[in-house]
């Protein structure tokens, strides 16, 4: 199930359920409007309808979380099959605070893949990722090539900076250190942020290097196309 943002729904029908809903199609990965006849209630809790794609005809089942008094859940409306988009990634908001146009051309990416124009789509990450390498690197390596702008992010990039400091934390006199002393002062506010300090480590240290290995390993194992013109060869 995927939630559907409300902005979505473009009509309703009296009692405000969807009657009308404009989204990327999960089965012909085009932009869509699919319409609903009829919601049927079941349990309290939710009502559900099959909305049918307008280009492609196939149907994509929707679901209504409902109030207590039987209303329509504001953000309630849930879909399956996902509507195939891709969602932006997690913590996008620090590349917004690092460069206004970088996030900006990340969403345009996102969105040129999300209407599967594959190749467009491509070309703007390779411009992303130039951009990026230039905002990162000194000024005098930004008009490097792209291979070598990421050749020399790890030279230039100060990648222990995310560690820094967090071993004063955890010192005996450090902000978490002392409170160990005697653990029945450890309120939630504190067990959260000692919990979100080891998920962001374990995040650095074990989940990153391990999910680019697996991603470098299905890079080199996908299928490559074959060029254009060469199959004569
Ligand atoms: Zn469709």
């Amino acid at each position: 199930m995927q939630l559907v943002h409300d902005v979505l729904v473009q009509s309703r029908f009296s009692n405000t359920f969807p009657r009308t809903v404009e989204m990327l199609c999960p089965h012909c990965l085009k932009e869509a409007v699919f319409e609903a006849r009829t919601w049927q209630e079941h349990g309290r809790q939710l009502a559900a309808s099959d909305l049918e794609c307008a280009r492609c005809e196939k149907t994509v089942l929707f679901v209504q979380l409902l109030e207590l008094d039987g209303t329509r859940k504001d953000a309630g409306l849930f879909c399956h099959p996902g509507s195939g988009g891709r969602e932006p990634m997690p913590g996008v908001e620090h590349l917004q605070s690092l460069s206004a146009p970088l996030a900006r051309s990340y969403e345009s990416a996102l969105k040129l893949y999300n209407h599967a124009e594959w190749g467009a789509s491509s070309l703007i990450v390779r411009h992303l990722l130039g951009g990026l390498g230039a905002r990162m690197l000194a000024e005098d390596k930004r008009d490097l090539s792209l291979a070598r702008k990421l050749e020399a992010l790890q030279q230039d990039v100060d990648l222990a900076r995310p560690l820094q400091d967090i071993a004063q934390l955890l010192a005996p006199s450090g902000t978490f250190g002392r409170q160990f002393e005697d653990e029945s002062t450890i309120d939630k506010a504190t067990a959260e942020l000692l919990l979100e300090l080891a998920e962001q480590l374990i995040n650095y240290l074990v989940v990153l290097p391990g999910t680019m290995a697996d991603l470098k390993s299905r890079i080199a194992t996908a299928p490559v196309p074959l060029r254009r013109g060469s199959g004569a060869a």
